[in-house]
């Protein structure tokens, strides 16, 4: 957790992607209907309309869709971190889900240890979910693995 970071606001459909979080788990809202999975949460399925849903348990395997390099100027609270890379992850069993997130080498490290250098596209990485001071777990990605071709 960075001092000063901006949280996402939380509602009734948000809030639950962060409690399981909290707990170590990446989950997706899955239509109790169609099993299309759907991110950001919402209420209604886009495929089918129907607003039963379950969340489901992800494996957490993911590979780098696209990145950037944050480099000031930034809010102050980023600003003492940079540079520092941030990811786009497309998830195993969806690839249209994709997840935004700090890339690090292990969930305790600091996001500015990872250089553009160590990162490319289609990368293997984990969802981890580094301690939260206040309670509040945004997961990140762990580099584990080469890149597989797309
Ligand atoms: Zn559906």
């Amino acid at each position: 957790m960075i001092e000063g970071q901006l949280l996402p606001e939380l509602n009734e459909f948000t809030e639950p992607f962060h409690e399981f979080a909290s707990r170590g788990e990446l989950r997706i809202q899955k239509c109790e209907s169609c099993g299309v999975l759907r991110m950001p949460p919402r209420p209604m399925c886009p495929a089918c309309g129907s607003t039963s849903f379950v969340w489901q348990l992800m494996s957490g395997r993911g590979r780098v869709w696209s990145y950037v390099v944050a480099h000031p100027p930034l809010l102050p609270a980023y600003a003492e971190l940079a540079p520092y890379v941030v990811a786009i992850v497309e998830l195993e069993e969806d690839p249209l889900i994709r997840l935004c997130g700090n890339l690090v080498f292990d969930s305790t490290g600091p996001i500015n240890e990872v250089q553009a250098s160590d990162v490319t596209i289609a990368q293997e990485v984990t969802a981890v979910f580094p301690p939260a001071d206040d309670g509040f777990v945004l997961p990140a990605w762990q580099i584990t693995g080469a890149t597989q071709p797309t």
